[in-house]
């Protein structure tokens, strides 16, 4: 009986299908009939052959370190929330251990951040100047001492190393009296033992705490009475900070 070809491959493949469908029909059936046995058995499988599966796993590791970057980069970015509450949940639990933690990280990897900051800082001025005029509004303290370290730099001082620190040590020293008259009901300013003018240098050994009115009096002249620094102090001379070039 003469056929037609393409009606009878149509008519195969109809009937393969029929017999795919029955067979998943069937295998699905004694799926859901064995779901335990099959469970277990995959379970068992699993676990005879975990050390097998975690050497692959170390070797893929070990010989694709940049796939491994990129792929812990991109679910981290997908899920940066959950990354970021789990980190602070870690700091909470440890803020020692984690302190620690992160001072190493930042030595480490120190020129990279500082890098990253400067990036950034220079991303944004209007927020940097913003944030440093704040500053500056909330230490009036810190402006005082910038504005020493400019005079000093200005007056040709060649060691500039006199930190906020050791004055109030000196203060303390001298119980907060004129090294000069010895009065103490009068502001303390430090006055240059050997003044700017005369080569003077803004450092430890040649600052001592006079009242205003003598250290009017005494100007760029000699000390007003033989008098000595005051070397009692014990705290670490302070380079000022540089500039940051933004
Ligand atoms: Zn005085």
């Amino acid at each position: 009986m003469p056929r037609d070809p393409e009606k009878l491959r149509a008519k195969q493949a109809r009937s393969r299908a029929r017999r795919r469908e029955k067979i998943s029909a069937y295998n699905h059936a004694h799926y859901l009939s064995h779901i335990e046995e099959i469970r277990l058995a995959n379970r068992e499988r699993y676990l005879a052959n975990q050390d097998d599966r975690l050497d692959r796993a170390a070797a893929y590791r070990a010989t694709h370190p940049e796939e491994i970057r990129i792929s812990k980069a991109t679910h981290r970015l997908a899920n940066l929330d959950e990354y970021r509450a789990k980190a602070k949940a870690k700091w909470a639990a440890d803020p020692v251990k984690s302190k620690t933690l992160n001072a190493a990280r930042y030595q480490r990897n120190r020129p990279a951040i500082l890098l990253m900051a400067a990036i950034k800082r220079a991303s944004q001025p209007a927020k940097v100047r913003a944030r440093q005029q704040r500053y500056r509004a909330n230490h009036p303290e810190r402006n005082a001492y910038d504005h020493e370290l400019r005079k000093a730099r200005k007056n040709g001082a060649t060691i500039i190393d006199f930190c906020p620190a050791q004055w109030e040590e000196m203060l303390l020293a001298c119980h907060g009296q004129c090294v000069y008259c010895g009065r103490d009901d009068l502001p303390l300013t430090k006055d240059h033992l050997t003044p700017y003018a005369r080569g003077g240098n803004h450092t430890l050994w040649n600052i001592l705490p006079a009242c205003v009115s003598c250290n009017c009096k005494k100007k760029d002249g000699p000390p007003l009475c033989p008098v000595q620094p005051l070397l009692l102090t014990i705290a670490n001379p302070r380079r000022p900070r540089k500039k940051r070039v933004a």
